[in-house]
């Protein structure tokens, strides 16, 4: 069938809007029709070539769709269901997946390629082949994905908003919750309030952390950053962001800080800035040659921790349910995050106004 699509032919170039075919679902694969696609710094990341891939793509990797059609072999979902797409489409059967660490599952490596699971490309343009990316390409109408990309999620939760489950809230509250796990009246610091950096603050809100320390250099972000539960906030543009959080805490430092940017300099920052037994969080993807440096004296004198977290240590199968109870329960803002809409005609203004700083969060609605 065909499908609109916004392809993107090389580094550095806009996307191209236009027709592509897409084949029936193989194997353990299915067709979805997309509901709408986070606009995400990660797919301009392939963009500007800090995560490498291969060209021609349909970008797109935070999405939430309906299942139209099932391939062979497809037992977890059926045609109708509404369902996010998960990043990071595990294989289940890997050392990590059996241990509950599917975000490290090493099934994942033949996505890279971006092919399918069975090495296959389902999406193609004048005899050419168009990659998926990490098994989603959200910025086409109708995708074929992994089976196991596909998680069925409560029919009440709004289609469309519901694909920022995918990347933002699990990465960020995740972050939160099932990284650092961070403890009631602990204090928290998130640099960086984008998309995933708000949703940090309001795993921090989930948790009952005590001060919440917000810091960015855009005053909209930071007024934003208030209404999803911090406390403080600080313009690291204009004060010292390091003082700031010691001065806020009475010069102990705060407990945990979630970097949210994917800077040296901010993860730097961030582990300054923590209390004796603190936790720095790194969650933004910084680029593959970036070094960061840090007095190793600090980690010892204080046992201080800096950690990654890839994905909010998130299982989509088991934690996508449990962030939908939190939003039907009315304790995890979805809707207010989601600060502007596009029509997939519209994805290169989608991306300027990301890159600029304009929106928390923006979606490409498919529903046009
Ligand atoms: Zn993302
Ligand atoms: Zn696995």
């Amino acid at each position: 069938m065909k499908t609109p699509a916004a392809v993107l032919y090389g580094l550095n170039q806009p996307f191209v809007v236009e027709e592509v075919e897409v084949d029936p679902p193989g194997p353990h694969q299915v067709l979805v029709e997309m509901a709408a696609g986070g606009v995400c710094h990660s797919d301009w990341s392939v963009v500007t070539g800090t995560i490498a891939k291969e060209f021609p793509i349909i970008l797109g990797h935070e999405g939430s769709a309906r299942v139209l059609e099932t391939g062979p072999g497809v037992t977890l979902v059926k045609a109708g269901d509404p369902v996010v797409l998960s990043v990071l489409p595990d294989c289940g059967a890997c050392r990590y997946c059996a241990n509950g660490r599917p975000n490290f599952c090493d099934g994942l490596l033949i996505y890279r390629g971006g092919t399918l699971a069975d090495g296959s490309i389902r999406f193609h343009r004048n005899g050419q082949r168009v990659r998926h990316f990490n098994g989603v390409s959200s910025f086409s109408r109708y995708a074929v994905v992994p089976e196991r990309a596909a998680v069925p999620i409560d029919p009440r939760v709004p289609l469309d908003k519901a694909a920022l489950l995918g990347c933002a809230v699990s990465t960020g509250v995740g972050a939160v919750l099932f990284t650092a796990k961070v403890t009631p009246g602990s204090t928290m610091a998130v640099i960086g309030v984008g998309g995933v950096g708000l949703n940090a603050i309001q795993g921090g809100t989930l948790v009952s952390a005590g001060k919440i320390i917000a810091v960015d250099v855009h005053d909209h972000k930071l007024e934003t950053a208030r209404e999803f539960g911090a406390t403080h906030v600080v313009n690291s543009r204009t004060t010292d962001p390091v003082q700031a959080m010691l001065d806020l805490t009475d010069g102990l430092g705060v407990d945990f800080v979630f970097e949210c940017i994917g800077r040296p300099e901010t993860v730097q920052q961030g582990f300054g800035a923590l209390a004796k037994g603190g936790t720095a969080v790194a969650v933004g993807i910084a680029p593959k040659d970036a070094l960061i440096s840090i007095p190793p004296q600090q980690l010892v004198y204080g046992e201080r921790r800096l950690i990654g977290s890839f994905y909010g240590s998130t299982r989509p199968r088991t934690d996508f349910a449990l962030l939908v109870d939190l939003y039907l329960a009315g304790r995890l803002k979805l809707d207010q995050l989601v600060t502007r809409e596009w029509k997939l005609s519209e994805i290169n203004e989608a991306f300027r106004a990301m890159n600029a700083g304009e929106v928390a969060r923006g979606i490409i609605n498919q529903y046009e």
